[in-house]
């Protein structure tokens, strides 16, 4: 029939559409920067600057999917059937890192060296430099984002944006100085556009997140959005259902908040986001800094 999209192109179709589902793009051809869904209902308050101390929490709909990497999928084989979601939104058996070769004495300048001039994934064809990683290579605090934009490609450096900027805001907020933590990403090269990078960029690339953390173990990862949360935790639900809630990520506690990209779009959840460091802060026995509300 005239019109009619073939099968197999179709079936390719709806499993690239489910992927992006996964990694929980539900309007298609947007922005990564605008991944996260908003609040369903919009808090009053307006949040022009950096913090806000009031927030209103949300929840959004359950995504019903299972993770398409193949080893999520073979771990998800093993597990037993789940008649309901699990109550935490980690994947069943071995953990990514368990799946990734252990390095005996690791070291950042090894792994950075390991990596190379990378053309693992066709990342690298766009790619200006590549973002390693920046900050205390000994910090009990790192953020994890997503993969680096236009500024970061020119400079090499994560979080030099205009999200940056705001990244830096929220770190000396809680009293910190931006050199005292380490800040990293998931893919570390620019995804064309600023798409958000696909399943195979991200599991050619995290290994090598995986290794930073590690030999970083810092007391508190702290991921900005959902691929960095979905990746560590190996999870395919939303990250408004696990925001803001202490979980684990091998030896480190893990907090999942919004990215500061999707802030700068979205100033009434800074409050949200403010809450979540206030409890890393809490953790780590920060002070925030004085002029800021708390
Ligand atoms: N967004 C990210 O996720 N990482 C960066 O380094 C910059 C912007």
């Amino acid at each position: 029939m005239p019109g009619q999209i073939p099968e197999d192109l179709q079936k390719k179709l709806t499993e690239r559409l489910a992927f992006y589902e996964d990694l929980g793009i539900c309007l298609f051809y947007s922005d990564r920067r605008e991944i996260e869904t908003p609040p369903t209902e919009p808090s009053q308050q307006s949040a022009p600057t950096w913090p806000i101390s009031t927030a209103t929490l949300r929840e959004e709909p359950i995504l019903p999917k299972t993770h398409r990497n193949p080893d999520f999928q073979k771990a998800a084989a093993a597990a037993p059937p789940k008649i309901s979601p699990p109550p935490l939104p980690t994947a069943a058996g071995p953990s990514l890192f368990d799946a990734t070769d252990k390095i005996v004495d690791d070291t950042l300048p090894r792994i950075r060296e390991d990596l190379g001039e990378c053309t693992r994934c066709k990342l690298h064809k766009h790619r200006h430099t590549i973002v390693f990683g920046d900050g205390n290579p000994k910090a009990d605090l790192v953020f994890v984002g997503e993969g680096p934009g236009a500024d970061e490609d020119a400079q090499g450096l994560p979080f030099v944006g205009r999200a940056g900027k705001l990244l830096t805001q929220m770190i000396e907020a809680m009293g910190l100085q931006r050199k005292e933590v380490y800040i990293c990403n998931v893919v570390k090269c620019r995804p064309p556009e600023n798409r958000t990078p696909e399943e195979d960029e991200i599991n050619t690339c995290s290994p090598f997140l995986l290794r930073q953390l590690e030999v970083i173990s810092p007391k508190v990862i702290v991921c900005l959005g959902a691929v960095a949360a979905k990746t560590l935790l190996q999870t395919n639900r939303g990250i408004s259902h696990f925001r803001g809630q202490w979980l684990e990520y091998r030896n480190s506690k893990l907090m999942a908040t919004y990215h500061p990209a999707y802030l700068l779009r979205n100033p009434n959840v800074k409050g949200e986001v403010w809450k979540d460091l206030q409890k890393v802060m809490a953790l780590l026995g920060l002070q925030a800094r004085k002029g800021k509300s708390s």
